[in-house]
């Protein structure tokens, strides 16, 4: 069977799921195919993209188009842009309304063969620590964030763009001013080939 349909039928964590305090069944969220230009390697979907079935159904989606410079047609786009989370799955929140994290399971379990069914890309968002953590290896965010020049234009380290980041944005102006110029640069160029 070929692998987005074998995620989307995955029911690995239901356990885990059904024991958080959301209480919720797994739901894949698989948004990729062969071909796709840009990945975004993100963390895991959010509530609203669980419900929708959509990844960055969300705020923090408006804001991660916002700062790589795209419309939403193009970044649903899967010919153009393979979304491949940590987490294919809504992790779901703790008793005290915190998120949980990705479960280190499905990347052991998929993430490989998802990135392979995906093949060569020309640009590769790592957002968030989970996702750098597992192609860097590990690290900071902020450092790498900084450190962007080392790596584009093939490859951006990225804050994840959730409002709990807006004041990490605030402390650090250069990111907007600077990582974000090189970014919609990169993107461009890509998708005007
Ligand atoms: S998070 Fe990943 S491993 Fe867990 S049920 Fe969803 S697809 Fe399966």
């Amino acid at each position: 069977m070929p692998v987005p349909q074998d995620i989307a039928a995955c029911r690995l964590c239901a356990d885990r799921f059904a024991a958080s305090a959301t209480g919720h069944a797994p739901a894949p969220v698989v948004w990729f195919r062969p071909g796709a230009r840009i990945l975004v390697a993100s963390q895991a979907p959010g509530m609203r993209a669980h419900l929708s079935g959509k990844p960055f159904d969300d705020p923090s989606g408006k804001r991660l188009r916002e700062w790589m410079g795209v419309d939403d047609a193009t970044f649903w786009d899967r010919d153009r842009v393979a979304i491949v989370p940590m987490g294919f799955c809504f992790p779901g929140y703790d008793a005290k309304g915190g998120d949980i994290p990705p479960p280190r399971l499905c990347a052991a379990t998929w993430r490989r063969a998802a990135l392979d069914h995906v093949g060569q890309v020309d640009v590769t968002l790592l957002i968030g620590g989970y996702a750098q953590d597992w192609h860097l290896g590990r690290g900071k965010v902020t450092d790498r964030v900084r450190a962007w020049r080392d790596l584009a234009p093939r490859t951006f380290c990225l804050p994840h763009p959730s409002w709990r980041n807006t004041a990490w944005l605030k402390r650090n102006p250069w990111f907007e001013a600077e990582t974000l110029p090189g970014l919609r640069t990169a993107i461009g160029d890509t998708l005007a080939r």
